[in-house]
């Protein structure tokens, strides 16, 4: 079962996995150099360490990883996208005037 993660949370493990790391380590994760990338700056460098990410930057991220597919992006099934995609949908759940609240 996939660990419900807040929109940091998942940037959080996003990083962890990125680094291979088995902890978070605060240190590492700030001197990453992911605003260095020859192929662009990593879309998640603003947030790694602590700042919430709003859904357009998941959405990005998502949509660039599978280069604009978005059935691609529904259908994901790794782990670290599964965590994306439930903090997006509660940022979605979470954010604005309540229009996209479930309703019980
Ligand atoms: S900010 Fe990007 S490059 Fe840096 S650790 Fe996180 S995912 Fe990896």
């Amino acid at each position: 079962m996939i660990e419900k993660l807040t929109p940091a949370g998942a940037v959080r493990a996003y990083c962890q996995d990125c680094l291979g790391m088995k902890q978070f380590n605060t240190d590492l994760v700030r001197d990453c150099q992911g605003d260095l990338d020859p192929n662009g700056p990593c879309a998640f460098f603003p947030y790694r360490l602590g700042k919430r990410p709003s859904v357009k930057v998941f959405r990005k991220f998502c949509l660039d990883c599978m280069i604009g597919d978005r059935e691609a992006v529904a259908c994901c099934e790794l782990r670290i996208a599964s965590a994306i995609r439930i903090a997006l949908e509660r940022t979605l759940l979470c954010s604005g005037n309540g229009k996209h609240r479930k309703r019980g």
